[in-house]
């Protein structure tokens, strides 16, 4: 929207100023939509959205191709069907289609009813999901949006199935009514994802900041009540990092949460809100939902408001990519398990096993030596809920940026505690990220005033530990570079060991077998084992190895493990042309490795260790 029709708006108001006493000036131009659910057993959403003080002009009518947080393209345009556009004097109007994901009007006075249907039915972080339990709803697979309004207010109306008693918990402002809300833009609609349904709500506060958590699920009141405990120790132990709330816009912070049968596993970050979805339930669940808490509330801070520039603002029409997801979300991977641990809602064995899940797919995924965490992150749009039909080789080219990011995170904590002797950590760098590029206010609602590029990232490390040189190795190492970190040596003054798993097992490649006609891989094996080394590769079925014959996948670790590392096995197969071959290959030691703390092991923790410990991982409060 340009000045000129923010300015028209503004007259017109003037001349029925005794009508608009009630509401603020700008909610004349307020775009309205109405929700509505008819037929709600068949997953469809009717929507109503009236658009005033329209210049002339096509209008363009746009579905969004993404959603803030989600890096792939998912073109929410492939629901939408039923798409009317209505005059004022109630007469259809011409629509075109310019490409797949609009609608455009050419001609049109300067008001217009758009009416449409969208189907939904799935439950996560990104989609829409209408059911007669509930619609759950991400925005940018519901609403459709004009182009050139983005700073008008929007004003939404939530119309219940007839016979239900449904609430709405959301990020979106609340007005009087309690089914009727307002978003100041459209950055901020988009970013509001809407549970309306039957749910519990429960409310707690801590400084005086509000945090709802709305449930959706089938499980009992009492779960209820215990895990939302645990939900504010985790709440409590991550603003311990930050040494503050940011301030929540609309007033409070809500978790939308469905844990139901037909849901998806997601977790999905929002700016004053998250949306955590599961098929598994409180009672069987707990840790496995909790650590998702843990990440996505470490989002109101890392990546809601200390934010990558390449995200800033969230672009609707297209993939967005980032070189910065190492640190939006890998750090927030690590400081999941992190909070989880100094809130006291997992154990010592639960938070090392979640540190060598990070550290493993650093150590072990042959992907680190053909890409950095930079380049990484910058495949998001390709892995971030895309589905290519091809075949890829990710499994030797690519690591996830969220444990990657996280094993950097973590060696960069440990690194910084041992080096400054735990006068610096990790929480003061994101300290610094956040004065620096979090907490300066923006002056739109929903937008971020100072993002950061990956050179921000770097001089901040900089300015936080006085020593340019160090951060600018640690960069050009680990995060520019391919290196990984040497985690034994920085694990150990934490009493943590990093040691193989299966010492003295002989390992042959690891990679997935299947029974067709014989015993084949299923994939290409780790770039880094003996069989891909030997040059097998997937579609290759065994027939025979070591001399003994091969009828089922099990037999291939059972023979395998009868030898002894560096020992020399043949292997008969029939590649994907039926042409039988023989190979030798070189059995390795498995490399899978764990994280175990010393005094399991027979060993005594020493003083040092025990406080080093305490000090990153322990308790409190
Ligand atoms: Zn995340």
């Amino acid at each position: 929207m340009n000045g000129t029709m923010r300015y028209a708006g503004a007259a017109v108001l003037v001349g029925i100023a005794a009508l608009a006493l009630q509401r603020p000036l700008r909610s004349e131009t307020a775009v309205q939509y109405r929700f509505s659910f008819p037929e709600p057993q068949h997953h469809w959403m009717a929507v109503e959205a009236t658009f005033t003080e329209l210049a002339a002009g096509p209008l363009e009518l746009r579905m969004s191709r993404s959603s803030p947080g989600r890096y792939s393209l998912h073109d929410f345009a492939k629901n939408v069907y039923d798409v009317d556009a209505i005059g004022p004097d109630g007469r259809p109007l011409r629509l075109t289609r310019p490409d797949p994901h609009g609608w455009t009007v050419p001609e049109h006075a300067s008001r217009l009813t758009l009416r449409y249907k969208v189907f939904g039915d799935r439950v996560d972080g990104t989609y829409l999901a209408v059911d007669p339990t509930h619609a759950h709803m991400n925005m940018p697979a519901s609403v459709m949006w004009a182009r050139g309004l983005d700073d008008r207010p929007l004003h939404l109306t939530f119309v219940p199935p007839s016979g239900t008693n449904w609430k709405v918990a959301s990020q979106l402002y609340a007005t009087e009514r309690p089914l009727e809300f307002t978003a100041p833009n459209l950055q901020y609609l988009m970013d509001s994802p809407t549970e309306f349904g039957p749910g519990v709500i429960r409310e707690f506060s801590v400084d005086g900041h509000t945090f709802r958590f709305a449930l959706h699920h089938t499980g009992t009141a009492t779960e209820v009540d215990q895990y939302v405990a645990d939900v504010q120790k985790i709440v409590r132990a991550e603003r311990e990092v930050y040494g503050e709330y940011p301030p929540y816009e609309p007033g409070h912070y809500t978790f939308i949460a469905d844990y139901l049968p037909y849901a998806s596993s997601d977790g999905m970050e929002h700016r004053n809100s998250t949306i955590i979805t599961s098929a598994g339930a409180i009672r069987s669940n707990r840790t496995g939902l909790l650590d998702t808490v843990a990440h996505e509330f470490f989002h109101n801070w890392n990546v809601e408001r200390i934010r990558p520039r390449a995200l800033e603002p969230f672009d609707l029409e297209r993939a967005n990519m980032s070189g910065e997801l190492w640190l939006a979300e890998g750090f927030t991977q690590y400081y999941g398990p992190l909070s989880m641990s100094r809130a006291g809602v997992v154990d010592l064995r639960e938070t090392t096993d979640s540190f060598n899940e990070l550290v493993t797919a650093v150590l072990l995924s042959p992907g680190r030596v053909v890409r950095s965490a930079e380049e990484m992150s910058r495949m998001a749009p390709f892995v971030d809920g895309g589905r290519p039909i091809d075949r890829t080789n990710w499994s030797n080219s690519y690591i996830s940026y969220y444990p990657y990011g996280g094993a950097i995170a973590l060696a960069l904590d440990l690194t910084l505690r041992e080096r400054f002797h735990g006068r610096l950590t990790l929480d003061d760098y994101m300290r610094m990220m956040w004065r620096v590029h979090g907490k300066p206010a923006a002056p739109r609602p929903g937008y971020v005033a100072h993002p950061y590029t990956i050179e921000d990232a770097e001089l901040r490390l900089a300015e936080v530990t006085g020593d340019p040189t160090f951060a600018g190795q640690f960069f050009a190492r680990y995060i520019r570079g391919r290196q990984a970190p040497d985690f034994a040596a920085l694990l150990a003054p934490a009493g943590l060991l990093l040691q193989r798993q299966n010492p003295g097992r002989a390992w042959w490649g690891g990679t997935r077998l299947e029974t067709r006609n014989g015993v084949v891989l299923a994939d290409t094996p780790r770039a880094t084992s003996p069989a891909y080394k030997a040059g097998l590769d997937a579609g290759d079925e065994i027939r025979s190895i070591d001399g003994t014959k091969v009828a089922f996948p099990d037999d291939v670790a059972s023979i395998v493990r009868k030898h002894k590392p560096g020992e020399v096995i043949a292997v008969e197969y029939v590649d994907r042309t039926g042409t039988a071959k023989t190979v030798t290959l070189t059995l390795e030691e498995d490399p899978a490795v764990g994280i175990v703390a010393v005094e399991s092991t027979g060993a005594s923790l020493t003083a040092a260790q025990a406080a080093f410990r305490a000090a990153w991982i322990g308790r409190r409060g």
